[in-house]
């Protein structure tokens, strides 16, 4: 597919331009944010750039400095407005990381002692992955 006909099939480019109505809480030249649809707490939230960017990997550092940004505001509004204790900011980037919308999206989601939510994957041992060897592939 073409870029402009994925943009005119995207549900996230939609509501970037306004032809989907949202819970919308914030907006600026380059970046939305709105309530989740389906949320996992009161209060969970998206910020997407209003341009089409698939995801991590697609998206300019400028925009992602400025989600990064907005994150933290709304974060900090969240926890102020709505009395979260903590948040959990988190970003899905392909298929097998579990994205479903493919246009690039932060989740920011409250959180509170005995929520029941539950983030982390279970953790693998020292012996079943390498620390040192994987520490040097990845080394910048
Ligand atoms: P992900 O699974 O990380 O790709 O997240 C996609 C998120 O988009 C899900 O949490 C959905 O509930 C949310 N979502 C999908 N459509 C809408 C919509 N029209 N308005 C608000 N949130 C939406
Ligand atoms: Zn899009």
């Amino acid at each position: 597919m073409k870029d402009k006909e994925i943009q005119k099939s995207c549900i996230f480019c939609k509501i970037a331009n306004g032809e989907i109505p949202v819970y919308q809480i914030y907006e600026d030249e380059l970046v939305k944010a709105f309530l989740d649809v389906n949320p996992i707490a009161k209060g969970h939230t998206l910020v997407i750039p209003k341009k089409h960017y698939e995801n991590i990997f697609e998206t300019p550092d400028e925009v992602l400095e400025r989600i990064n940004i907005i994150c933290k505001k709304l974060a900090i509004k969240i926890k102020n407005k709505l009395g979260a204790t903590g948040i959990n900011i988190i970003n899905a980037s392909g298929k097998d990381a579990q994205q479903t919308v493919f246009h690039l999206h932060y989740h920011i989601i409250p959180r509170n002692q005995n929520d029941n939510l539950d983030l982390w994957f279970h953790k693998k041992s020292k012996e079943e992955i390498n620390l040192e060897e994987i520490k040097n592939k990845l080394l910048i």
